[in-house]
């Protein structure tokens, strides 16, 4: 399994469904993952990253969603809240400037480096 940086490592950020995505997930993504955990000092959970276009749509995400493009993970971490980790995930500069949504009934958050966007799931 190879490691994109020094917490975590390519198979937590590959397709559910397959296992695709080696080589496409953005190092930016990662890098705002690893500066959000230094912020949080604990593990985060990455539930959902890269998505191949089928598994994509069997979720409901839209044809051109991030997570297809590798730029997009859905995390938690244990003993913060959705809108706890959003707060600090808004302090990660990719973050600040891409996208954040919150998804408290589900307990996770999104975080993109693509366009800046905030919602609530
Ligand atoms: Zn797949
Ligand atoms: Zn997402």
């Amino acid at each position: 399994m190879a490691k994109l940086s020094q917490h975590f490592d390519e198979s937590e950020f590959l397709c559910k469904c397959c296992g695709t995505g080696h080589g496409f997930i953005q190092p930016h993504l990662v890098l705002g993952l690893e500066m959000l955990r230094d912020l949080i000092k604990r593990p985060i959970i990455v539930t959902c990253a890269y998505r191949c276009p089928k598994h994509n749509a069997e979720v409901g995400g839209v044809p051109n969603s991030y997570h297809v493009q590798g730029c997009a993970a859905d995390i938690y971490a244990a003993g913060l809240t959705p809108y706890e980790l959003a707060g600090q995930a808004a302090r990660v500069p990719m973050f600040l400037n891409g996208g954040i949504g919150i998804y408290p009934k589900r307990g996770f958050i999104h975080v993109d480096v693509g366009l800046k966007r905030r919602w609530m799931g």
